[in-house]
């Protein structure tokens, strides 16, 4: 990442009293992760700045680290409604691993804000605030680490186990505990110094990658159990319609991980998760590829977006047809 970016990055950090941090809807370990590392970098350094989290509904695994129950307004529908109505207009806000305003939980508070700054590492990001840093790295948090290396003037600096604890958490869930092809030799050398700021390592892998909940594992179990595979099982989908949330009592979170689980299924390419949205007659698709298939150019395609071998999209009516729209583009690509 350029330098002066960077510079300029925090410049408008240090010209903002008050500072809303916001991600993606649905927010993942990188979006937790990136948001509350940047946000406990930010509130030891400039402690006299006001600063807030906004991220939706996250998994409850995630309040394992430090700082996350006081940066954050908001996890259910209606605290976001709320946070959305009494939000004050903030002088900055920063937006992190969202690559665009659709994907932006927080549109309406990003958008009332006196300025907007955004760090990603989507490829797909469609620079839509005034200063954009798209860094090629695995992780936002691993862009957030990169951020606060230049500003310490250091490669490895040492960091607080509060900031060193979420982005690593960040880095982790983004790179499938350092199993995917985005991680880099930099990667492993920024997890390396983070070991080294006495970061929980695998209290934060097992707590919060590895371990399931038992309605976890039954909506797992169930999705794995009705899977079906194409093109000599090359392909395998999964589906879960909104009735399986509420016979599990499960929510959203509690879908993280199945399109994995889906992908390592001995000779697939190319996995499609599919579940239904609350009350709309849509259903959001997550890709995932392992050597061949492009799933971000698939995304884009149906107004979604994402990484190479990780995608996403909504599309309108039933499963069967949404996945049937996919699978004939991941027919195209094999
Ligand atoms: P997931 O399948 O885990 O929800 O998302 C995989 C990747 O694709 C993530 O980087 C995520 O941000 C991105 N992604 C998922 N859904 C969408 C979408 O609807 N639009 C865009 N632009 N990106 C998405
Ligand atoms: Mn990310």
């Amino acid at each position: 990442m350029e330098k002066q970016l960077m510079s300029q990055f925090w410049h408008a950090i240090e010209s903002a009293k008050t500072i809303a941090i916001g991600g993606h809807k649905k927010p993942d370990g990188d979006c937790v992760g990136s948001s509350i590392g940047l946000y406990n970098y930010i509130t030891e350094n400039y402690p006299d700045k006001e600063v807030k989290c906004y991220l939706g509904e996250y998994a409850k695994e995630f309040e394992i680290l430090e700082g996350l129950a006081n940066a954050c307004t908001c996890v259910d529908e209606k605290s976001f409604k709320e946070a959305i109505h009494s939000a004050p207009t903030y002088d900055l806000f920063i937006a992190l691993d969202t690559s665009n305003t659709e994907r932006l939980e927080f549109f309406k508070i990003f958008e009332a804000a006196r300025d907007k700054i955004l760090a990603d590492h989507h490829i797909t990001n469609e620079r839509y605030a005034r200063l954009n840093l798209v860094f090629e790295s695995s992780s936002a948090a691993e862009a957030c680490y990169d951020l606060i290396a230049f500003r310490e003037d250091k490669e490895f600096p040492l960091l607080s186990k509060p900031v060193a604890d979420a982005i690593y958490l960040g880095i982790i869930h983004d790179t499938g505990v350092f199993k995917h092809s985005n991680t880099t030799r930099h990667t492993m050398e920024i997890a390396g110094a983070l070991l080294e700021c006495g970061v929980s390592s695998s209290k934060m892998i097992d707590g919060t990658f590895y371990h399931k909940t038992y309605t976890q594992n039954l909506i797992l179990a169930r999705v794995l159990l009705e899977s079906e595979l194409y093109f000599d099982g090359k392909v395998i989908t999964g589906v879960v319609p909104r009735e399986y949330l509420d016979l599990y009592n499960a929510s959203k979170p509690d879908l993280e991980g199945i399109v994995d689980q889906l992908r390592i299924t001995e000779g697939v390419e190319a996995a499609i998760f599919a579940y239904e949205t609350e009350g709309e007659g849509n259903y959001k698709y997550s890709m995932r590829s392992n050597d061949i298939v492009d799933v971000s150019k698939i995304a884009v395609k149906f107004g979604g977006g994402g990484h190479v071998r990780a995608a996403g999209c909504t599309i309108e009516g039933s499963a069967k047809e949404g996945l049937a729209l996919l699978i004939d583009e991941i027919k195209k690509q094999l």
